[in-house]
């Protein structure tokens, strides 16, 4: 037996007790008629607060439970309880659906959820800007109505979804490639997964020509090679032929080494990811060692100058920095025709320290100049080969100075030349005795 029937059988038993006592004292018909009121109060008090729990169940307010004695004031506060319990449930399914959606929306990834008729239900932020979508206008709408690229339609209508669909992206960024695939789930649902894979393909089809332009330098001398070895095969020549043609085989084995020489330059320097470290150089040494190759490279073709701040160094990788200089310096010997001049300085600029080498050779067209660091890119592809070059010297150089957080400036005329400028940050650029400049 619950406490509602026992309760009710103890107030049944106290009233009847009550009224024997009432008729004691008054006679039968009072304790009848006393028995009558305090039925009808009873039943009163029961009708006013199941029409008030009534009220209450109709139109629950939160926190707001009314109070009564006895029996009713039990059911009162057993509800407030019930409902406390259903609140902070309520509460935590709220705060975990949001989190759920923070962390959608923190994804880098587009998400588009569809109901069964392939309307919006949600979608994130980045699925906006992929589909060029407003997740708030756009809810309930077919998404074929708005996403509307053939490839996609018939991609979602297809039902076949293992593979991904990759296709230019709508709204503002229609120059960026998206890989969309769509995975059903639920009764008839669908979640729609977009990627912006502009980057991945700018890499790939990098890496692509990065293998083709290898190929392509290291098959010339190869084939010119072979051509030579046949000859000699299969002509008697003479010991002054001979000579001659062993002479331009090794031209085109050196030609190879060096392609081969700056491409492990440039795979060790992509792949070292430590810091190049902060030893001070000794800036007069190099600059006198730069000077001096710049003289026999140029076998008196060119008037050379170098001047320097004497007590300017910076810090970083020496091996490294030393090549990236050379490599300015080689150039401008390469690419000016004789007669020309070459000034080479080292000075401050501000609190930074600047490597400069001006020449008044053949220039460059305006056009090439962001090109200029690119593996193989050669403005003038038969003359970089004629003076040696690989094509890979200004990229060994963009990677050193990437670095060293130091930036390459170009600036050039065609036909009056070039200055190649190296700007290094005021954190590696130092006055001798290791006072900041
Ligand atoms: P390369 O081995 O062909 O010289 P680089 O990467 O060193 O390769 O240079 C890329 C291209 O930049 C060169 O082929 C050349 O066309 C151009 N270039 C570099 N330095 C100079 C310069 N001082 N004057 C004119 N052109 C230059």
């Amino acid at each position: 037996m619950n406490i509602i029937w026992t309760r009710s059988i103890v107030s049944l038993a106290l009233l009847a007790a009550l009224s024997a006592l009432v008729g004691a004292f008054f006679g039968v018909r009072i304790a009848l008629a006393f028995a009558v009121v305090m039925l009808v109060v009873q039943s009163f008090f029961g009708t006013y607060h199941t029409q008030r729990l009534w009220r209450l169940l109709d139109a629950p307010v939160y926190g707001e439970v009314p109070s009564a004695l006895g029996i009713w004031g039990e059911i009162y506060y057993r509800l407030h309880k019930l409902a406390k319990r259903w609140h902070a449930q309520v509460r935590q399914v709220e705060q975990q659906h949001s989190r759920f959606i923070q962390a959608i929306q923190a994804s880098p990834n587009g998400v588009a959820m569809l109901d069964d008729h392939d309307q919006i239900e949600w979608c994130n932020a980045i699925a906006e800007t992929h589909f060029g979508l407003d997740a708030k206008r756009d809810l309930r709408q077919h998404i074929t109505h708005l996403v509307r690229r053939p490839e996609f339609v018939r991609y979602l209508n297809s039902h076949h979804y293992e593979e991904m669909l990759i296709m230019r992206a709508m709204g503002m960024n229609r120059r960026h490639t998206l890989s969309v695939q769509v995975f059903p789930y639920g009764d008839n649902r669908k979640l729609i997964l977009t990627q912006d894979i502009t980057e991945l393909e700018r890499t790939d089809s990098m890496r692509r020509d990065f293998v083709a332009n290898v190929s392509h330098e290291l098959k010339t001398p190869l084939t010119v090679l072979s051509g030579f070895l046949e000859t000699m095969r299969e002509l008697p020549l003479d010991e002054a032929d001979r000579a001659r043609y062993l002479e331009m085989m090794d031209q085109q084995a050196s030609r190879m080494r060096n392609i081969v020489r700056d491409l492990l330059v440039l795979a060790n320097l992509e792949g070292d990811m430590r810091p190049p470290g902060d030893e001070l150089l000794d800036m007069r040494a190099v600059m006198r060692h730069l000077e001096d190759d710049a003289i026999n490279l140029s076998a008196g073709r060119h008037r050379i100058t170098f001047n320097s701040d004497e007590a300017l160094t910076v810090a970083g990788a020496e091996t490294e920095i030393v090549s990236a200089l050379a490599n300015l310096v080689t150039n401008a010997i390469r690419y000016t025709p004789d007669g020309g001049t070459i000034d080479v300085t080292w000075q401050r600029e501000q609190d930074r320290a600047v490597f400069s080498v001006r020449d008044s050779g053949l220039g460059i067209p305006a056009e090439h100049i962001p090109r200029l660091t690119e593996r193989f890119y050669r403005v003038d592809r038969s003359r970089s080969r004629d003076t040696g070059g690989t094509g890979l010297g200004l990229a060994i150089v963009k990677h050193v100075l990437q670095r060293h957080h130091a930036e390459l400036d170009v600036k050039s005329e065609e036909g009056r030349g070039s200055t190649f400028s190296v700007r290094f940050p005021a954190v590696r650029s130092a006055l001798r005795k290791s006072v900041a400049v």
